[in-house]
């Protein structure tokens, strides 16, 4: 096989195989190589594998305020790259978005592995991308202080520029496994230590784990520190085995972490955030009034899920389980009502980078220009995707920015690219 290249993309996730297809659009020959025997097998799990594409917000500006920490490094890929072009680059490849809630874009076919198929399209339909499979990238080929090429399980290749997209550390088990943040330290960029980011929350609470598969829609939850609220969010809650997840927990996971740091943290699940304590008082007074020979559980079953209704009940210090509403006093009513605006338990700690969607850490955003996404120490090298370290809440924000780095990098490095003779 060929062994010289214009570029070299290594990763074939997402913003990989964005890079590969550009540089190959623009004209370039592009060697894109990955150690599965598979493209985009990250991708392919996003969204419950339906893939929450990218977020709906076309104004760059409102879209931005989601990275308050690099907002300022991302006009200019954005001014370069941006939703409204995410949308109508897949919709080119037959893959049309529709929008969900929180402007949450989804494939119309609500299929991940179709988001990959179009890329793989993409980068075929050029003509000029080969991609090398199950191949492993071990190094950069240095020759008089320039990175001339890669060297692989299959190989050494050369090339005038390579794209970095081996991506960040977050479920390892897909490919990501940190090689190129390694290589890239070894030639002397800033690696900040990753982290789970954004991930579940985990706690040591039997009955949280008891509800594992329970999900409510609507709940407030707030984060207690020293008796005092941190912070509170409202949303979807999941129950699992190990603790709570779903978008709201996830996107929280971050701040919690920071409040772990200086000491013990609680979570409290408010189930009626829209009632203060006086109106659910006045709620269930009249509720028991009107159903007064029906069991307490019976009413609340109507109300609340069942496991929720029996873990609330367990709680209670008087057994309420098989009483009728006419018998409730008015102090075991307070009790219940305190209950279902504070379920408390103790939060341990967030799930590790198995189970995190991302994980912060990476590239020093510093190091990289941001106009053509190339390494400031480096410039033959570019970097995209996950590998930089880029804070972001879940929504279709991380994909987006794979499209926009992946993108800026495949164009600038397509340009003026002259071949190294192979030695
Ligand atoms: C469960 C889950 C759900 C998610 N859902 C969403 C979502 O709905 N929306 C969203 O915006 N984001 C989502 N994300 C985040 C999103 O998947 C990532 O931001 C994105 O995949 C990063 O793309 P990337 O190209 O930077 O890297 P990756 O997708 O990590 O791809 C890197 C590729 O490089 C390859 N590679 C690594 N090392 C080497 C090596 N030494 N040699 C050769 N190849 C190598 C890997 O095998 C891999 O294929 C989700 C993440 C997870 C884990």
């Amino acid at each position: 096989m060929k062994k010289n290249f214009d570029v070299i993309v290594i990763g074939g996730g997402p913003s990989g195989m964005m890079s590969a297809g550009r540089a190959g659009e623009l004209g370039a020959q592009v060697l894109l190589i990955e150690k599965n025997d598979h493209l985009g097998k990250k991708l392919s799990l996003t969204g419950g594998r339906r893939c929450n594409i990218t977020n709906a917000e076309t104004d760059n500006r409102v879209f931005l305020e989601n990275f308050p920490e690099s907002k300022q490094f991302l006009f200019s890929p954005f001014s370069q790259f941006n939703v409204k072009d995410t949308f109508e680059f897949f919709e080119t490849l037959n893959l049309p978005l529709v929008i969900e809630d929180r402007k949450r874009a989804f494939p119309k076919s609500q299929k991940a592995d179709d988001v990959r198929d179009a890329l793989e399209k993409y980068m075929k339909q050029t003509g000029n991308v080969e991609i090398l499979l199950e191949t492993v990238f071990k190094s950069f080929k240095i020759k008089e202080n320039r990175i001339v090429g890669i060297t692989t399980s299959s190989g050494t290749f050369l090339a005038n520029k390579i794209v970095v997209a081996t991506g960040g550390l977050a479920v390892p088990a897909t490919g990501s496994t940190g090689d190129g943040l390694s290589a890239l330290n070894k030639i002397g960029h800033t690696i900040k230590a990753p982290n789970p980011n954004l991930a579940p929350l985990c706690t040591n609470s039997k009955w949280i784990h008891d509800l594992s598969g329970t999900s409510v829609d609507d709940i407030g939850l707030r984060f207690i520190q020293k008796n005092k609220t941190q912070f509170k969010v409202r949303g979807r809650i999941l129950f699992t085995h190990f603790g709570i997840s779903g978008p709201m927990v996830i996107n929280s996971a971050h701040k919690v972490k920071c409040l772990l740091k200086k000491g013990e943290v609680e979570a409290s699940i408010d189930l009626f955030p829209d009632c203060d304590l006086g109106s659910l008082d006045a709620f269930f007074i009249k509720l028991f009034d009107e159903q007064k020979n029906k069991k307490l559980k019976s009413i609340l079953n109507t109300l609340l899920q069942k496991s929720l209704v029996e873990a609330m009940l367990n709680m209670l210090e008087s057994d309420m389980n098989d009483m009728q509403a006419h018998s409730i006093t008015k102090q075991q009513r307070k009790s219940l009502v305190q209950i279902v605006k504070d379920l408390r338990f103790p939060i341990q700690g967030t799930m590790g980078l198995e189970w995190s969607i991302v994980a912060d850490g990476g590239v020093d955003p510093k190091e990289i220009d941001f106009k053509t996404m190339a390494s400031r120490l480096h410039p033959n090298i570019y970097l995209t995707g996950d590998i930089i370290d880029i804070n972001r809440p879940s929504g279709g924000f991380s994909l987006q920015l794979c499209w926009t780095t992946g993108f800026v990098a495949g164009t600038h490095s397509a340009k003026k690219t002259k071949l190294i003779k192979h030695r």
